[in-house]
């Protein structure tokens, strides 16, 4: 159900350090050292964005931005060594969405794909089909939820808690209230199985913002989402250097 981050370049140390950054940044990186591979991965996969170098041993990174757009318009950042790749990645017509000139650091590099995947769930978002509400976009059609902008990878459980939760910040829903809504048979489950879950959707979002805790737990009673309050959105914009 995640869809990853795809990275396609030939040199190692670089890689090392690019798969490392995202994973720390909560992300899902594939690496590919070649273009074909890394364009096939690419139709196959549905990834959020492609991290793409310019100088690759089979076909350059151009080439394969080409064949890309003919069938995806995926966020693409290029990866230039050269003075005269540089020139053609700023040209317009290349079809890339960003590059960083080597050597690069990975922040930097992190940083720039949060602006561009910000920038797409914005404008690619329905208005009729989502909300957003306490750091949470909801997507009840699609059946996906972003929080603090990623998208989070869940279970088909996971997303029918935090959707139902979103509905109403503040509001605490029992366990059972939230079996009924979520599972397709309630009374074959126990309510320890939420539990579970809500510990499961916890580590997914501490994977992005470890400090938030927007799951509450009411002893006797069930959970609820923390509605948004000012304090927060401070901290993590201060976070954000
Ligand atoms: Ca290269």
């Amino acid at each position: 159900m995640t869809r990853p981050i795809i990275l396609i370049e030939d040199e190692p140390g670089i890689a090392d350090n690019v798969v490392y950054a995202l994973k720390q940044a909560g992300y899902e990186p594939h690496w590919y050292h070649e273009g074909q591979a890394g364009l096939k991965a690419a139709a196959d996969l549905q990834p959020l964005l492609v991290i793409l170098d310019v100088g690759l041993p089979d076909t350059d990174g151009f080439e394969i931005c080409r064949q890309l757009r003919k069938t995806s318009d995926v966020p693409v950042i290029f990866l230039t060594a050269r003075s005269d790749e540089i020139d053609r990645v700023v040209g317009l017509e290349i079809g890339g969405d960003d590059y960083m000139v080597k050597p690069f650091s990975p922040r930097e590099l992190i940083a720039r794909i949060k602006v561009i995947l910000r920038r797409v769930m914005t404008t690619t978002a329905e208005p009729d089909h989502t909300h957003e509400t306490a750091g949470f976009r909801v997507d009840e059609a699609g059946k996906r939820i972003w929080f603090q902008g990623q998208l989070l990878a869940l279970t088909a459980y996971e997303f029918g808690i935090l959707a139902l939760l979103s509905q109403q910040p503040g509001r605490i829903f029992s366990r059972a209230q939230l079996m009924d809504a979520v599972w397709s048979a309630p009374e074959e489950s126990f309510e320890r199985a939420v539990d579970t879950h809500i510990k499961t959707l916890r580590a997914k979002l501490r994977a992005i913002d470890p400090d938030h805790e927007s799951l509450i737990t009411h002893r006797g009673l069930g959970y609820s989402l923390k509605p948004s309050d000012r304090h927060h959105l401070h901290k993590d914009q201060s976070k954000v250097r």
